[in-house]
C-alpha cells in the first residue's frame, strides 16, 4: 500500500462521514433530549439499535443490560478494531434541560459518542468503504461509565444481573470484547484550548466506603461512657493528610473523603460515622500500595480512640495508559484532516475511566475533543459545537481505522507488536480486581489487652 493509495482511502472515508453529517447531528440531538443513567439506557439502546439495523448491521444485544455490539468484516483476515461509545448520562437535576422526572442530563457529553459511533458505522456501511482494508470493525455501544447510582447497581449485582458496576468491565466479563485487538474512542471536554487533546493517561481508583464504629452516649452528662466515632474519623483523615507529603508527584495520588453520616443528634456522642472516598493513583501497583497505607492510618486512628473501623473496598477503574503508537496516529490524522497544531498534548490527568481497564489488556486511546462549554458534570454544561464533537470525531476515528486496517493491516500489527499489557489474560485481570474487594472490621481487641490492626486484604 503506497502513500498515494493511503491518502485516497482516507479521503474517501472522510467524505463518506461528511455525507452522513445530518444523521450524526440528529443522533446527538435525540440522545441529548433523552438522557438515561448507567444500566438504565434502554430507550437509547433501542433507538441506536434501530439505526444500526437500518444501516444494514446485525446487532448483537448485550442481553439483560443495555448496550450492544455490531461488527462489519472486510472478508479478509486481519485485526479487529473496536470503536466505543458510552451510553450513560449523569444526574444533575439543577441543569435547566435535565429530565424532569429523573434529573438525568448528558453533562459529560457521552451523547456525542453515540453520534460519532453512528457516523463511523454509516460511513463503513457505504459501498466501497472497505476496499483495500483487512480485518473487522466492531462498533460497541456500552452502558454505565459514570460511577453513580450505586444502590441500584448493587441491587443488580445482588440479583446476579451484573457482576461489576462499570459497563466496560461487565462487557469484558460477558465476552463482548473477545476478539477485539485495539480500541478507539474520543470524549468531549469543555473549554479546551485546542480542538483536540491527548494525555499520556489517567489515574485508576479503588472506591472505599468506611465506617467508624464507636459508642453513642449522652453528650452532656455521660461523654465518658461513649466512644466518639466522629472524632475517630477526624483523626483518620488527619492521619491520611499527614501521609500526603509522602505521596510522590509522579504517582498522581488523590484521596478525598466525604462524611456521609456523622451523627444523628447534637446531644449524643456519635456512635457511627460513615465516609466515602476514592484512592486514586497512576499505576495499579501504586494504587494497591497507597490503599494499604491509607487503610493502616484509618484503622490506627480507630484504635487510638478504642473504636473500630469497617472498611469496604471495591475495585473502581484501572489506570488508563494511552497507547503511544495510537496516540501518534491520532495526532498525525488530526493534523492531516484539520491542519498542524490542533492537538494539545498534556502529561497526565487524575480523572478515571473504565476504559482504563480495557487499556490494561489491549492498546487503547482516550483522546479529547473540544465542543462543549461550562462545567463537566455541572448545571451549565452544554455541547455548543456538535459538528466538532461528533462529526470531526467520526472523521478522525474512521480515518484512523482505515490507516490501521489498510493493506495487510501493517499499522495495526505495529501497534500490537509494541503493546505491553498490564495483565496478560482477561482471567489474570479479573483475579487482580477481585483481589481488591474487601469488607471487614479492621481493629481486633484481644483479651490480653493487645490490639491488632487487620487492614490487609488477604
Ligand atoms: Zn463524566
Ligand atoms: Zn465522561
Amino acid at each position: 500500500m503506497n502513500n498515494k493509495n493511503a491518502e485516497l482511502f482516507v479521503n474517501q472515508i472522510i467524505a463518506k462521514v461528511e455525507k452522513n453529517k445530518e444523521l450524526i447531528l440528529q443522533v446527538e440531538q435525540n440522545i441529548w433530549k433523552n438522557p438515561e443513567i448507567g444500566y438504565k439506557e434502554w430507550k437509547t439502546t433501542k433507538y441506536l439499535q434501530r439505526i444500526f439495523e437500518e444501516l444494514g448491521y446485525e446487532v448483537k444485544p448485550a442481553g439483560d443490560i443495555p448496550g450492544f455490539t455490531a461488527e462489519i468484516s472486510t472478508g479478509r483476515p486481519g485485526p479487529t478494531i473496536a470503536i466505543i461509545a458510552e451510553l450513560d448520562s449523569l444526574l444533575c437535576p439543577e441543569h435547566p434541560e435535565a429530565d424532569r422526572e429523573t434529573g438525568a442530563i448528558h453533562a459529560c457529553g457521552h451523547h456525542a459518542q453515540s453520534a460519532y459511533l453512528v457516523g463511523c458505522a454509516a460511513a463503513f456501511a457505504m459501498p466501497g468503504a472497505l476496499d483495500g482494508l483487512c480485518g473487522s470493525i466492531r462498533f460497541m455501544s456500552v452502558p454505565a461509565e459514570e460511577t453513580i447510582d450505586l444502590e441500584f447497581r448493587n441491587s443488580l449485582i445482588e440479583k446476579g444481573t451484573i457482576h461489576y458496576v462499570a459497563g466496560k468491565v461487565e462487557f469484558l466479563y460477558r465476552g463482548l470484547f473477545d476478539g477485539v485487538d485495539m480500541v478507539l474512542f474520543t470524549h468531549v471536554l469543555p473549554n479546551k484550548e485546542k480542538p483536540f487533546a491527548i494525555d499520556e493517561g489517567s489515574d485508576g481508583c479503588i472506591t472505599k466506603h468506611f465506617e467508624y464504629c464507636g459508642k453513642a452516649s449522652h453528650a452532656g452528662f455521660a461523654p465518658h461512657e461513649g466512644i466518639n466515632s466522629l472524632y475517630a474519623a477526624s483523626l483518620g483523615m488527619q492521619a491520611c493528610n499527614s501521609l500526603r507529603e509522602t505521596f510522590e508527584e509522579k504517582d498522581y495520588i488523590r484521596f478525598h473523603p466525604i462524611i456521609t453520616d456523622g451523627g444523628v443528634a447534637a446531644n449524643a456522642i456519635p456512635g457511627v460515622t460513615k465516609l466515602d472516598t476514592y484512592v486514586r493513583a497512576s499505576t495499579f501497583s501504586k494504587m494497591i500500595e497507597v490503599n494499604q497505607r491509607i487503610n493502616r492510618a484509618l484503622a490506627a486512628s480507630a484504635a487510638a480512640m478504642g473504636a473500630n473501623l469497617l472498611i469496604h473496598d471495591i475495585p473502581g477503574n484501572m489506570p488508563l495508559t494511552n497507547d503511544k503508537i495510537l496516540s501518534g496516529l491520532f495526532t498525525e490524522t488530526v493534523s492531516e484532516i484539520f491542519g498542524e497544531g490542533n492537538v494539545e498534548h498534556t502529561p497526565w490527568n487524575c480523572g478515571t475511566s473504565d476504559l482504563g481497564d480495557i487499556s490494561c489488556l489491549m492498546p487503547t486511546i482516550h483522546p479529547y475533543v473540544a465542543g462543549a462549554e461550562g462545567t463537566g458534570h455541572g448545571s451549565d454544561y452544554y455541547l455548543v459545537d456538535p459538528v466538532r464533537a461528533c462529526v470531526s470525531s467520526a472523521k478522525v476515528l474512521a480515518a484512523m481505522t482505515v490507516k490501521l486496517l489498510m493493506g495487510e493491516g501493517e499499522k495495526a500489527k505495529e501497534v500490537l507488536e509494541h503493546y505491553q499489557p498490564v495483565f496478560k489474560t482477561t482471567e489474570e485481570y479479573f483475579d487482580a480486581i477481585n483481589a481488591i474487594k474487601m469488607c471487614k472490621k479492621t481493629v481486633v481487641y484481644n483479651e490480653d489487652g493487645t490490639v491488632v490492626l487487620d487492614f490487609q486484604n488477604k
